[in-house]
């Protein structure tokens, strides 16, 4: 069986065909899809989804960009959020200083005040970084001890000698779409090298649909082609990463009831 540890199919682009992704995705023996909000009202859609469909759970946060115009009652919901059955963790909350920087305090904030709620509610936290990663990595270090129910760095962009300081914080590296870019080589050193029982896999849907399929829309369906490349990069089988994918899971997200 296959993962998808982090989609968004509360998006435009997947939510009015939902149940005919949902069936591909089956087909495709995907049976664990973890639906990631962005702030209270998409942790809410990906909450409903989850409760509608068997296999696909939720995670609840306030993504980095999103910070923007949150407000303390956002975290409040995300806290109510993370008591339901499905939520299995809180994300996506990180760092992401690409498109706009001229709040990255309040992300710092936000960042750290959600890896506080994870520790207390004992969730797993789904991390977001673009173009942040020295602040992230010191954030982290600094609330090493709130890490104790784990997470995983989402669509990983770093480099491999970052990568062994996460994995040292107990950390899950996921790999997408990205990995399977011809000119991806970052992604592709650091799969090589990730312990195998630290590997997630994702699609981070509607976005970054993989090879062959790149410029499409993304769904969960896809991750078998992520599967394959690990695999080829990792000079194994697909069978293995699999295996190994889904154990992972399961030993990260507590929550998961298969
Ligand atoms: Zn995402």
């Amino acid at each position: 069986m296959f993962v998808d540890s982090h989609c968004h199919l509360d998006d435009e682009k997947l939510k009015g065909d939902i149940e005919k992704v949902v069936a591909e995705f089956k087909a495709a023996n995907v049976g664990i899809v973890i639906d990631i909000g962005c702030d209270a009202e998409t942790s809410e859609i990906v909450k409903e989804q989850a409760e509608r469909f068997n296999g696909v759970y939720f995670a609840a946060g306030i993504h980095p960009m999103d910070v923007k115009d949150a407000r303390d009652a956002d975290l409040d919901k995300i806290a109510e959020l993370a008591a339901h059955p499905k939520c299995v963790a809180i994300g996506e909350i990180g760092l992401d200083y690409y498109w706009d920087k001229t709040f990255a305090e309040k992300q710092k904030e936000f960042f750290v005040r959600q890896i506080e709620l994870a520790s207390e509610v004992k969730l797993p936290i789904n991390i977001h970084i673009r173009d942040a990663m020295g602040d992230a990595v010191e954030i982290l270090k600094g609330n090493a001890d709130k890490l104790v129910s784990g997470g995983v760095m989402h669509c990983y962009s770093g480099s491999a000698e970052t990568a062994k300081e996460l994995l040292k914080l107990g950390l899950y590296i996921s790999f997408g779409g990205t990995v399977t870019f011809k000119n991806s080589r970052k992604a592709q050193e650091v799969a090589a090298i990730v312990p195998i029982n630290r590997i997630l896999t994702e699609t981070d849907s509607p976005y970054l649909a993989p090879e062959p399929k790149r410029g499409t829309v993304n769904s969960p369906k896809n991750i078998p082609f992520v599967v394959s490349k690990l695999a080829e990069i990792r000079g194994t089988d697909a069978g293995a990463i699999e295996t190994a994918v889904y154990n992972n899971t399961l030993e990260l997200f507590k929550k998961i009831r298969i």
